[in-house]
């Protein structure tokens, strides 16, 4: 098979149709790639080049998508629904033609939401927005959930199960929140840095998180500064060897225990039991 690297595709101009394209990841860095490439390198580079497609459950997606669509704009949802009625609704039992249990619970999350007045008057401005730079001299994109005329804050929607819930960091060996535990200080930090190059303006990144809970919480939750700061330098520092393994200059390392290791992994020889306990 042929290498494909970023140099096989000709440019393209960014665009909300391309945006989430094979040729986009290629040719732009994009914080969820880069999320996989820091678990796993080998499954990462597999699947960009589609040699490998994860078992992902797509629901809690989707229902992150219906929730986003929602607030996007009238006619987004609508698409949204004209696209995936027939994953929302029931097709069979006793709730057929009635919203599956994951898209009430999507219904009960916008309204949390919907109804309230200070995430009513955050939530104003540009829906949607790619934004795009270079950190370092490597092509970034990113698209805001939402961003005010004023470029002084942006928001970004996040569904979780708890607000308070405790999420083990093991590199950290500590607890942590849902927002350390899914990187979204990585998020934010390329995100307000794009918005720096691009607007020229220091917007303050604020996640507004709704839980799957019955009633749903919620919350505007901000990071510090520092950390975002300490983030954008990690970025800077992990981007270089992440993009000559995309461009087939370094050979990606494997994490040993994902999916896509565990289907390829080939047995070389005895371990020692304490070995399994490292990493
Ligand atoms: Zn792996």
């Amino acid at each position: 098979m042929t290498e494909k690297t970023q140099k096989t595709y000709s440019k393209i101009k960014l665009t909300s149709s391309n945006y989430y394209s094979n040729e986009a990841n290629w040719q732009y860095q994009s914080v969820s790639i880069f999320k996989n490439f820091m678990k796993c390198e080998a499954a990462a580079l597999a699947e960009l080049k589609g040699e490998w497609q994860p078992e992902r459950d797509q629901t809690p997606l989707l229902v992150g998508n219906y929730l986003h669509s929602y607030f996007e704009s009238k006619e987004a949802h609508q698409d949204f629904l004209n696209e995936h009625g027939t994953e929302i609704l029931a097709q069979a039992g006793k709730n057929k033609g009635k919203p599956k249990k994951d898209y009430q619970v999507g219904d009960a999350m916008i309204k949390s939401l919907a109804d309230d007045e200070t995430f009513v008057n955050l939530y104003q401005g540009q829906k949607e927005v790619i934004v795009k730079g270079q950190i370092d001299g490597i092509n970034w994109m990113g698209k805001l959930d939402c961003f005010p005329d004023n470029h002084k804050y942006f928001a970004d929607l996040k569904t979780t199960q708890d607000l308070h819930k405790k999420y083990w960091l093991s590199d950290q060996s500590r607890y942590g929140t849902f927002i350390e535990a899914y990187d979204y200080p990585i998020q934010m930090a390329v995100y307000q840095e794009l918005i720096r190059q691009q607007y020229g303006a220091e917007a303050t990144p604020l996640i507004v998180a709704v839980t799957k809970q019955d009633p749903p919480d919620k919350a505007i939750i901000s990071i510090e500064q520092p950390i975002l700061d300490f983030w954008l330098e990690q970025v800077k520092e992990m981007q270089g060897h992440i993009q000559a393994v995309k461009n087939g200059e370094a050979v990606p390392t494997h994490c040993g225990h994902c999916d896509y290791c565990r289907a390829t992994k080939k047995l070389t020889g005895v371990v020692d039991m304490q070995t399994l306990l490292i990493s």
